[in-house]
Formats: C-alpha cells, structure tokens, sequence
C-alpha cells in the first residue's frame, strides 16, 4: 500500500512496538502485551546512570511509564494529531496538571464561567493558597475577554459542561496569542473526533479518557496533549514531580475500546440527536441545549468548527414546572441511570440547578444518550413525562 493510511485506520492497526515484541517467539497476535513494572532493572550501572526519563523510548522507573503506557500515550497523540500525550489518573487530573505546571504565584488564568465545576474550584484553591489569580469570562463574548498583563492561561471548554454554550475557540485563541497568552482546551466532548483543538488554536488540549475512550463506565484517566516541545517538557516535569501514574490494567482497558470510540460516538450522535429534537417538540420542554441545534447558544460555531456532536447535551424545562415535578421524571425514566460521568454504553439523565445562568426559566437536565435503540430511549422518556409532568 502506497498511500499513507488516515489516523483513524493507523489508531485500530497494532503498532510497531506490539508487532516487534509478539513477533520474537514465533507468537504475532494483534493484541499488545501488557507490561507492569514499579522497578525498571537496568543490565549495567553506565546504562542506569545514562537514562534519560524525559526520552519516551526510554525506561527507567514504573511510574514514569511502561511500553503498556507510552502504547496508548503515542495513539492519543496519534488522534490529535500533535507529537505529545501524557496520561493522568483523571480527567481532573489532567485540569490540575495544565494549572500546575503552568502557573506562577501573581499570575492569572481565566476560565470560563460554565467551566467543568472540580476544575473552577481547583483555580479557586490555587487563587486562595498560592496567590494565583483567577477571572472568569464569557464564552459567548469573546471580544470582552478581560485579558490582563499577568495573564497566563486562557482555559476554554466548548461546549460548556452543562448548559452547552459553544465557544469560538478560533477567536479566543487569535485574541490570547496576540497577547503571548497560553490556550488550554477542555476537549472531553468533541473527544478528539468532533473537533481538533490544535488546529484551531489550542496549545495544550486535554481529555477525560474516563468518558468515550474508556467506553465501559469503568475507567478513570485523563490525558494532557501538546504539538510543543517546551510545553511538553514543563508538562513533564511537573507530571513526573507530582508523581502522577496510571495502572497499565487500566491502559489496557482504554486501549481495548479504542478502535470502536469513533463508531460508537458516531452512532450515538445520530441518536442523541433524534432524542433532542423530540424533545424539542415537547410542550414541557423551554430549550434544547445541544450544541447541533439551532436554539443552543454557540449554535452557528458549532456548524463552523464541528464535524459532529457528542450525545450529551441538556434540556431546561418550562419555568412552571416545579423542581419536584422535574425530579419526578428523571425517577420515572427505565432505559436512564441517574449518575455522573458518561461515555459508556447506558444513557443518563441527571438534573443540574443552573438558575445563576437561567434565572428565568425551569430546571435543567443533562442527558447522555448511549447505545440503546433510540426509539426504545425517547418511549421512556415519553413515559416518563406522561407520568410525573402533567403539560
Ligand atoms: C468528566 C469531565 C472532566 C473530568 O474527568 P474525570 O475523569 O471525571 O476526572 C473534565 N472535563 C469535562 C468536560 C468532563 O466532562
């Protein structure tokens, strides 16, 4: 084959180091070993005293990696697009180690005011302890983003945990660079699919794997990415002084879901979708708050900057349904788990109080639409309402 293969078809090929270690002994199998190890055993001291940690194709301590880990480490890179990939035992992880390995005492970072919760009060713990500063902007006006002289990091997150708001990336990023500002994205819904963050701008994107990579409900990690060496090499460091590992079980485990994450996100997307404009069509319902359709705020950068859509997304109910009635129905709901997280194969549904960003309107709730029929999954809805939301 003369053509170089696209990224999505070299991710599902095993790669070289798979095919090299199973090829020795007459075995070849698709599947990469799993290599474990807290002790790296070295054959003489000049090559124990000649190892250099920072180079990935070298080993010298378990917590700084394993061939099981530097395996899923260079097919996220691959994904991305870009030349790094560290992983982290948590998407928030990830959150702490962007803001760790970046700020200085008297700096300032500024997020946005839908940002992922944990990670909002992880700035608020540093702004309060260490003397960093923390702003919040407006994801929808980016002309207004209050860039400071001491500011460091631009965090951007689009959509919005929760409520959704699509941010021009793009823009933000022109607006941070032209003032030697640093860009991290929050990439955990486009998950590396929907949209390349690098592309448009981002310098540092970062992942929680716990969701589409993981697939089974079952795996926490996180994932920070960089085309820059000096980023990557201050990532690193920090990555490696905090002590930051991941089991290699639970590298096998990601590894394993990722040739499919693309299909199933693909196929949940037509079905989250389906779900959305049914309930669009709901007399119940005030908004539907998913970034593909035209009442979501953010919508036509969406159509601009993505290629398709997670199935998570949010509808906000009529004011004058109550509270109760709204955690009637998420009760009410068969085919829909109420929990945290996402990215396995059970749809969720869960209510968020967002009444500091809607105080006009009713209450909130986040969906997760996952494998299931999505006939089978709007009829328990419909049930659901019928039962508890009298409109
Ligand atoms: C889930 C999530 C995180 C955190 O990931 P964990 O692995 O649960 O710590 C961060 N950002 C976004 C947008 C998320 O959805």
């Amino acid at each position: 084959m003369s053509n170089k293969p696209s990224s999505w078809t070299a991710l599902i090929q095993p790669d070289e180091l798979a095919q090299s270690d199973n090829c020795t002994s007459h075995f070849s199998s698709l599947v990469g070993s799993m290599e474990r190890a807290s002790t790296v055993v070295f054959p003489d001291v000049k090559s124990m005293r000649e190892r250099d940690w920072r180079n990935k194709s070298q080993y010298s301590y378990g917590l700084l990696g394993t061939p099981t880990t530097r395996r899923l480490e260079r097919k996220l890179a691959l994904i991305d697009n870009v030349k790094h990939a560290l992983l982290l035992p948590s998407g928030l992880a990830a959150v702490s180690l962007i803001f760790l390995a970046l700020l200085k005492t008297g700096e300032r970072v500024l997020l946005p005011r839908n940002a992922y919760q944990p990670g909002a009060d992880l700035a608020r713990m540093l702004a309060g302890r260490f003397g960093i500063e923390v702003d919040f902007y407006d994801p929808l006006q980016p002309e207004a983003l209050p860039l400071t002289a001491n500011t460091r990091l631009l965090w951007v997150e689009t959509p919005g945990s929760v409520t959704m708001e699509v941010a021009d990336l793009k823009r933000l990023a022109e607006l941070a660079h032209a003032r030697g500002v640093l860009v991290a994205a929050d990439a955990t819904w486009s998950a590396g699919i929907a949209q390349n963050v690098f592309a448009l701008g981002a310098d540092i994107g970062m992942q929680a794997l716990t969701k589409y990579q993981s697939g089974g409900s079952d795996v926490m990690m996180g994932s920070v990415s960089t085309d820059d060496d000096a980023l990557h090499e201050l990532l690193l460091k920090t990555h490696m002084q905090l002590g930051l590992g991941v089991s290699p079980e639970d590298c096998q485990l990601v590894l394993r879901s990722l040739p499919h994450y693309r299909l199933r996100y693909l196929a949940q997307d037509a079905s989250a979708r389906k779900l959305a404009h049914w309930l669009a069509a709901q007399p119940c319902i005030e908004l539907v708050l998913h970034p593909a359709l035209p009442s979501c705020p953010g919508h036509v950068v969406w159509q601009r900057d993505f290629t398709a859509a997670a199935s998570l997304f949010s509808v906000l109910f009529k004011p004058e349904i109550s509270q109760a009635g709204i955690d009637a129905f998420v009760e009410a709901l068969a085919l829909f788990h109420i929990g945290y997280s996402w990215g396995g194969a059970v749809s969720l549904a869960i209510p968020y109080d967002v009444h500091d960003r809607y105080p006009q309107s009713g209450g909130l709730v986040r969906f997760y639409v996952g494998l299931e029929e999505v006939d089978d999954l709007i009829a328990d809805v419909q049930q659901a309402l019928a039962k508890t939301i009298d409109m």
